[in-house]
């Protein structure tokens, strides 16, 4: 038999939006349920350093996950580990669903579903997948110690993802279909100032190359896009560094979306087309995509649920 738990409001999502969300709704006494999904932490859980979280210096990702876990909790917000897999915000109270069976009703929902990684699509991507290719340097990064990388794209996580694949790799490539990088300064000059690391400009991944017995990479195959000529880079690893898109999947038929997917806001807070349903962070965010900034949209988020509900109380 299924279990039903009611809640004033519903936070979908455990980034920086959704545990921000969860402090301030429990402390604005909404006792509020967080469905963490089934990446406990969000994003900032498949990266290393973080360098620009106002008070730190320097903290590991999944570390600073766990404190911002623990103090949403401690705050009085309720964590459950279940995915929302429907959700339904045609009438009030909404109702989502769980993966473990068990349905949330709430009076208010904050949608904080964060990005995830996108691919290129090539079939031998996915031929590979889990067996040379990653979208994770932290997470599969050690598999290849000794060995050469490639790492495709030319944003902060590619740049970050090199840098960081230096500690296992004998040498890094990184493939970017431009000459310019569109990483921070500070990035860009620790990469171009390590010496295991070669870029190769202006290159297009073609196809993955491997071995079927045992399935595994040994390298890529390139096209530069100015001259057509062809580079094949021997490497065990490939690493497919080239953003992430809206996890929007929930809502993407019945709330309105923009650029590819991002659940849209109204100018200045957090509600969406629907009265009493609030997205925050990378969800919404085409454009700043951070840790800071989805916490304090998921701040905002808390503070117009608490209104909203307040108002339809009147
Ligand atoms: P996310 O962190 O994406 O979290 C989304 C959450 O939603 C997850 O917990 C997931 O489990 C949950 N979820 C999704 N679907 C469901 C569902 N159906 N049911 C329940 N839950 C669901 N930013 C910085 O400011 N500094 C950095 O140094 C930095 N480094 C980065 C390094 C990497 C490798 C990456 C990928 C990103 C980095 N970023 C960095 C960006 C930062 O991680 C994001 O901006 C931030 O995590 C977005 O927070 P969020 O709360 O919106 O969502
Ligand atoms: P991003 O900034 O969108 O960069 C994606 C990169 O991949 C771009 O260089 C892009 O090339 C390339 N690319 C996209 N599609 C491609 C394709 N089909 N084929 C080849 N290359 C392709 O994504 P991101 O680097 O993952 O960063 C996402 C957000 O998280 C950003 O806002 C970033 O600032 C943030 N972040 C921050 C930090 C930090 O603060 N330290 C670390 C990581 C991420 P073009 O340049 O040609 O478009």
């Amino acid at each position: 038999m299924s279990d039903t738990r009611h809640t004033k409001v519903l936070i979908i999502g455990s980034g920086p939006a959704g545990y921000t969300a969860g402090v301030y709704a429990s402390r604005a006494m909404l006792s509020p349920i967080l469905v963490q999904g089934i990446e406990p932490g969000g994003q900032l859980t498949t990266t290393t350093d973080v360098e620009n979280w106002p008070g730190e210096s320097a903290i590991q990702g999944p570390d600073l996950m766990v404190k911002m876990e623990a103090h949403a909790k401690d705050m009085g917000c309720e964590i459950i580990g279940d995915i929302i897999v429907d959700l339904d915000l045609s009438k009030r109270p909404f109702t989502a669903k769980g993966d473990s069976g068990t349905i949330y009703t709430a009076d208010a929902v904050i949608l904080a579903t964060g990005a995830r990684a996108k691919w290129l699509g090539l079939p031998s991507e996915e031929k590979f997948k889990g067996f040379g290719v990653s979208a994770c340097a932290t997470c599969d990064g050690f598999f290849y110690r000794g060995e050469e990388i490639v790492v495709i794209g030319g944003g902060n996580t590619a740049v970050e993802e090199a840098l960081f694949l230096t500690n296992f790799a004998t040498k890094v490539t990184l493939i970017h279909r431009r000459d310019e990088l569109r990483a921070e300064k500070i990035l860009i000059n620790r990469l171009m100032k390590n010496e295991k690391i070669t870029p190769l400009w202006d290159n297009q991944l073609e196809e993955v190359l491997g071995d079927e017995n045992p399935t595994g990479v040994t390298g890529v195959r390139s096209r530069n896009v100015k001259t057509g000529e062809i580079t094949v880079t021997p490497a065990k690893g490939v690493f497919i560094a080239i953003g992430h898109a809206p996890a929007s999947e929930l809502v993407k038929d019945v709330l309105e979306t923009h650029m590819g997917g991002y659940v849209v806001t109204k100018d200045g807070n957090t509600s969406t087309s629907i009265p009493g349903v609030f997205a925050a962070g990378d969800l919404t965010d085409h454009i700043y995509r951070q840790a800071v900034t989805s916490a304090g949209m998921g701040c905002m988020a808390a503070l117009d649920a608490e209104r909203f509900l307040a108002e339809s109380e009147d």
